[in-house]
């Protein structure tokens, strides 16, 4: 049986893990933390990546935690004036699948239990990879504490500091976008009913966005608030953050918004620097690739970080199914199999990043090129990038990377 080692167990390598599994291979995921989890805030789960997660076979937890988006407004930072009226979600008619916003979290939870319902003990938690090693006929991880695990072939999905990056192709530093967010969840029951009118409402300021949405039903109003900022001081890449500097930050906005936002509770509010990497000509090394942010860390503006790692995870998993029933196949008809899995392992590997690469990078451009436009000096500016950057955006949503014929 093909032995796989995956580096974390956020999204992308709990998603990658469950590909794994369902494709017959033995697999362990080595994470950092010591209790498995997800901070606080919301996620769009666009369709591409719904799809992604029917072909894990995960649709229906997706249809019990997800909240599908009611129809919205974007308005006028100062007047709250409404730009323009935004309609009732048709992603399911257009492209197949609804979208969905769902609390990290709990997407978190399902992709765990799903892991763990093939297999309970495939997870080391407290296991901090300090390297990576990759040769032609396996691959390998060093942890903190020196131990050594070894496999045929390895994963890293550790994120936008990704060690198991660095280890193959060097070091190189992510690039602070010039952007901060702050993400903090609200409980429903606290809020009054007129600021929620319409439930899902983009405010527009100069420099500055503000995105609100309910989760769980509306148990809970998710919000995103950005802001441009020259430098990212901070020690690490989030972190609590005090509601008064948030206030400030948006002072000049029209009182509902800031009602809302003196609602969060002091622990549920998050600050982050948006940074992204610049995309890697490859991301594999003989026996290692990599997925998810460690492979294509993108700035937040199109939605699609996490998205994307889903889709990796599928179209890896799909690869490696694919190789297990060629491997069975080809068994029956030759002796030495062991020679053979060696080659078709690199040539997945390969195959793999050809599927993704070019989609991704493409995702990082798009994302990219989102910041300067809707973080312009005038609200009217910022409504007609945000139409003309969802037009564009859509073009991603048909992609269904269960089927993906590069795969
Ligand atoms: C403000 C904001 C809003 C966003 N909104 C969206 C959105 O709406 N939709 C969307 O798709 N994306 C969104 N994203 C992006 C999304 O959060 C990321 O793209 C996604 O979390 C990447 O998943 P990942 O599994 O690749 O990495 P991560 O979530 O970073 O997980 C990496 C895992 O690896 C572990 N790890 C790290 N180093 C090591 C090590 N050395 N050894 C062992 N374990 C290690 C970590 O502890 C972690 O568990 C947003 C991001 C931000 C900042």
């Amino acid at each position: 049986m093909t032995s796989a080692i995956v580096v974390g167990a956020g999204i992308g390598g709990l998603a990658t893990a469950l590909g794994l599994l369902r494709a017959g291979q033995q697999v362990r995921v080595f994470e950092q933390v010591a209790a498995l989890g997800e901070v606080g805030a919301g996620l769009s789960i666009t369709p591409n990546a719904g799809k992604a997660l029917r072909y894990l076979g995960l649709e229906a937890e997706l249809e019990r935690i997800g909240s599908r988006p009611p129809a919205g407004c974007i308005r006028h930072f100062k007047t709250g004036t409404v730009l323009v009226q935004l309609p009732q979600d048709q992603s399911r008619e257009r492209y197949g699948m609804p979208l969905y916003h769902v609390h990290r979290a709990d997407l978190h939870a399902c992709l765990l239990a799903a892991v763990q319902a093939l297999d309970p003990h495939c997870i080391t938690t407290t296991a901090a990879v300090r390297h990576v090693h990759s040769t032609a006929s396996s691959a390998s991880v060093e942890l903190q504490d020196g131990r050594r695990h070894e496999a045929d072939w390895l994963v890293g999905a550790d994120g936008i500091h990704s060690v198991t990056r660095s280890s193959l192709f060097g070091p190189d530093r992510p690039n602070f976008t010039g952007y901060v967010a702050w993400r903090g969840l609200i409980l429903g029951d606290l809020v009054p009913r007129e600021l929620l009118e319409p439930p899902l409402c983009m405010t527009v300021g100069p420099r500055r966005l503000l995105m609100r949405y309910p989760l769980r039903g509306g148990a809970l109003i998710n919000f995103v608030a950005i802001a441009r900022r020259s430098t990212w001081m901070e020690e690490g890449w989030s972190v609590r953050a005090g509601l008064d500097e948030l206030l400030t930050e948006f002072a000049d906005f029209e009182s509902h918004s800031l009602e809302l936002l003196r609602l969060t509770p002091a622990n549920r509010l998050f600050k982050w620097g948006l940074f992204d990497r610049d995309p890697l000509p490859t991301w594999t090394l003989a026996r290692a690739t990599l997925l998810g942010d460690a492979a294509h860390a993108m700035p937040p503006f199109t939605g699609q970080g996490a998205v994307m790692a889903l889709e990796d995870a599928a179209v890896l998993g799909r690869i490696m199914s694919a190789l297990k029933d060629n491997q069975s196949s080809t068994d029956s008809h030759i002796i030495n199999s062991d020679d053979n899995n060696h080659n078709e392992l690199g040539g997945a590997l390969r195959r793999y990043e050809l599927a993704r690469h070019a989609r991704v990078t493409a995702a990082l451009a798009m994302s990219r090129a989102r910041s300067e436009l809707y973080f312009a000096d005038n609200p009217q500016q910022q409504v007609q990038a945000l139409g003309a950057g969802m037009a564009e955006l859509r073009t991603l949503y048909d992609y269904d990377a269960g089927r993906d014929e590069a795969a």
